[in-house]
This record gives structure tokens, C-alpha cells and sequence, in this order.
């Protein structure tokens, strides 16, 4: 009769996604308002193992906006924090931002768009003087 040769159910398929690296993950989400969580770069001093740390950058996060009050309230100052995921430990905690746009410029798009390059039109013929 035929040969049995393929092997069923490849190992790892329900594997904890705990190995693979964040990149090749699934995309996070906030669990407070569900926006998809962006990478940003941590800044340099703050200590962190990780080069990069995943957050949310709604600023209509209940979560972030709360925060204006709460911290206002608490210690009045004007200071919120956004939901921040470590990747590799998977633990989640606010990260302090002083504005709406704190921490903005570090975001990191993966999805770059290519460089166009700028066709010129037509070239610019250069007559030689006349005669
Ligand atoms: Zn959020």
C-alpha cells in the first residue's frame, strides 16, 4: 500500500507565543480603549532592559485622560500617564507623560513609506547660444 510519510499536527501551533518575538506577535491592543498599541523608543535613561516598549497613544483613552485629574487631584501637578506594555515580560504599568504630545516623537512607525523619488518632468534642454 501508500507510504504513510507526512507527519499531522506540526508541533508548536499551540505554543505559547511567549518565545516569538515581539515583532512577529500579534498586535496589542489597549484594554482601556482598545487602540493598537505603538512602539516607542524608551528613553535612554530610563533604565529599561528593552530598547522599546509598546503603548497607548489615544488621547482619548479613558485611561490617559483620567490620569489629568487623578494626578491633579492626588498631587496637583499636571501630569497624566499612558498604558505601556513590556513586551518581553509582558507586564503592564504607566509611563508618566507631562503633555499630550510627550513621548509622540518617539513612536516608532514601522510602516514606513519609501522614499519617492522625484522624477523631474522634463529635462531643461539647454540651447546652445545662437548663431
Ligand atoms: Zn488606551
Amino acid at each position: 500500500m501508500g507510504a504513510r510519510g507526512a507527519l499531522k499536527g506540526a508541533p508548536g501551533a499551540a505554543g505559547s507565543a511567549a518565545a516569538a518575538p515581539p515583532a512577529a506577535r500579534n498586535k496589542h491592543t489597549c484594554p482601556h480603549c482598545g487602540a493598537v498599541l505603538q512602539v516607542f523608543a524608551l528613553p535612554e535613561a530610563g533604565g529599561w532592559d528593552q530598547k522599546y516598549h509598546l503603548a497607548c497613544f489615544n488621547n482619548d483613552c479613558p485611561y490617559y485622560r483620567k490620569g489629568w485629574d487623578w494626578m491633579m487631584s492626588q498631587y496637583n501637578v499636571k501630569v497624566s500617564y499612558r498604558y505601556r506594555l513590556d513586551t518581553a515580560s509582558g507586564c503592564a504599568s504607566p509611563i508618566a507623560v507631562w503633555s499630550e504630545t510627550a513621548l509622540v516623537d518617539r513612536i516608532v512607525t514601522k510602516a514606513r513609506k519609501p522614499a519617492k523619488k522625484q522624477k523631474k518632468g522634463g529635462r531643461t534642454v539647454q540651447r546652445k547660444g545662437g548663431t
